[in-house]
């Protein structure tokens, strides 16, 4: 087993992975910017190194200073979180050049799975239906992207091969303005990601965002743990995750799981993973895969009982992986709100003093923060500051715990999106299951 870990990011997401170090006997080691010596997982971890000021580029982003923290500690891996380095191949690739063990999936995967070209292709050769698209980057030749265009029909989107967070992306209606449509995503692309590649896809009207959760060991091993979904979005930003999926086909289940088990094997996957698809008229199509733990893991725990993270770093001691595929159970579903330091109606961050924290309780919840009273939350970084999961052996009591869980939720001297969440959870489209992406802003613009 690893001996002492770097936690490489702030808020739940560290204390989550300095838990589970705990669990395994590992040794931690706490990086944070000067903004975040107050975190709860600073104050836990056997040691502390302040990395830089409290803007992320000089910070949770700033590699050498990262590993500068491994070498003075001693320490053996680095865990990356989400989010800052977390899908960053040059970041996996100087960690293992100086000596630790990067926690989560090769540099190469990390790349190949990073442009989103490449990772279409490596999916279908795997066997994963993808949006019917360009297959491959759109060139200069302006006649075959129209033709390309005009045989998958309109709307398309095109979207560039390094975009990410929801950005690169421009959906056209009409053959008119898809030669400058093309340009304008290139430009925006190459000044975004300093990489200009763009393709095209089918623009779905309607879909449904489903995931998979993944895990692959060392000797080749590769098990699902079931779909979540994860279509209650805001700017391309979830709000509410389930597992499993609901309504979906079983039949049509079962295959696109067992195509990413053998996607995984083909990359040579290692750690934990997501596909991400849409899904439409009973239909997955693979968009993008995530290689690194997902703020929405707990889900999948709780319908699993498998801990995700410990597995993480079972796996990347070189252990194989706890269970096989056949004594993978799913049980029962588990809801989760991400509850931000936001205001409710206008969105805008709501950073400040916590003057009172109460946590709820109960059979079947579970809360992932790293809140407490007196803590500050500080105007830098994202807004998370708590995730409240919910579980029950039904959907409806899983939604019923979760609406009284956030009645017990006290969170004072900040603004929370607790009555968004609220609004949802009692919301009769939500309540029947499998509404699509769209549904969540349909619904603020309806009530503005
Ligand atoms: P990012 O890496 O920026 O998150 P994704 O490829 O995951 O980009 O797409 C983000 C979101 O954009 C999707 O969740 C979906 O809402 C929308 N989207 C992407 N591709 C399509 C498509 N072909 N049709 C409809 N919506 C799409």
């Amino acid at each position: 087993m690893l001996e002492k870990v770097v936690i490489a990011n702030r808020g739940e997401i560290a204390l989550r992975i300095l838990r589970a170090c705990k669990e395994l006997g590992i040794k931690t080691v706490a990086v944070h910017s000067q903004a975040d010596a107050q975190l709860m997982h600073v104050h836990l971890a056997d040691e502390s190194v302040c990395i830089g000021p409290n803007n992320s580029t000089d910070s949770y982003l700033h590699i050498p200073a990262i590993i500068s923290a491994a070498e003075v500690t001693n320490a053996s891996a680095i865990h990356p979180g989400y989010g800052f380095l977390s899908e960053n191949a040059n970041f996996a690739e100087q960690v293992e050049r100086s000596g630790f063990v990067f926690i989560g999936p090769s540099a190469n995967v990390i790349r190949v799975m990073g442009d989103k070209v490449a990772a279409i292709e490596a999916m279908r050769k795997a066997g994963v239906p993808t949006v019917p698209g360009s297959n491959g980057e759109l060139t200069e030749d302006h006649a075959r992207n129209k033709k390309i265009a005009q045989e998958i029909g309109y709307p398309v989107i095109i979207k560039a091969a390094g975009g990410g967070g929801g950005r690169g992306m421009r959906v056209v209606h009409n053959s008119e303005d898809l030669i400058e449509s093309i340009e304008l995503t290139k430009a925006e692309a190459l000044a975004a990601f300093n990489n200009g590649s763009v393709y095209l896809e089918k623009y779905l009207q309607n879909p449904r965002h489903v995931e998979v959760q993944v895990l692959a060991d060392i000797t080749g091993n590769a098990i699902c743990l079931g779909d979540r979904d994860c279509s209650l979005q805001r700017r391309h930003q979830k709000v509410i995750e389930e597992a499993p999926a609901p309504l979906i086909n079983e039949e049509k289940r079962q295959q696109i799981l067992d195509s990413c088990i053998q996607a995984c094997m083909n990359l040579g996957y290692l750690g934990a993973g997501t596909f991400e698809f849409l899904y439409e008229d009973g239909e997955f199509y693979f968009i993008e895969m995530n290689t690194r733990v997902q703020v929405e893991h707990p889900v999948t725990e709780m319908i699993s009982g498998v801990d995700i993270v410990k597995e993480q770093l079972r796996i990347a001691s070189g252990l194989p992986l706890e269970i096989k595929q056949s004594e993978v159970a799913l049980q029962g579903c588990s809801i989760e709100c991400r509850i931000n330091a936001e205001d409710p109606d206008t969105f805008m961050p709501s950073p400040g003093t916590i003057t009172q924290f109460h946590a709820p309780g109960g059979n079947g919840i579970r809360v992932d923060t790293h809140l407490y009273s007196g803590y500050s939350i500080p105007p830098y970084y994202d807004s998370l500051i708590a995730k409240i999961i919910s579980f029950a052996p039904d959907r409806a009591t899983a939604i019923s715990r979760m609406l009284n869980a956030l009645d017990e939720t006290v969170i004072e001297g900040i603004k929370t999106n607790i009555p968004l969440h609220q609004k949802l959870l009692r919301d009769p489209n939500f309540a029947k299951g499998g509404v699509s992406i769209h549904y969540l802003e349909n619904l603020l613009k309806s009530s503005e």
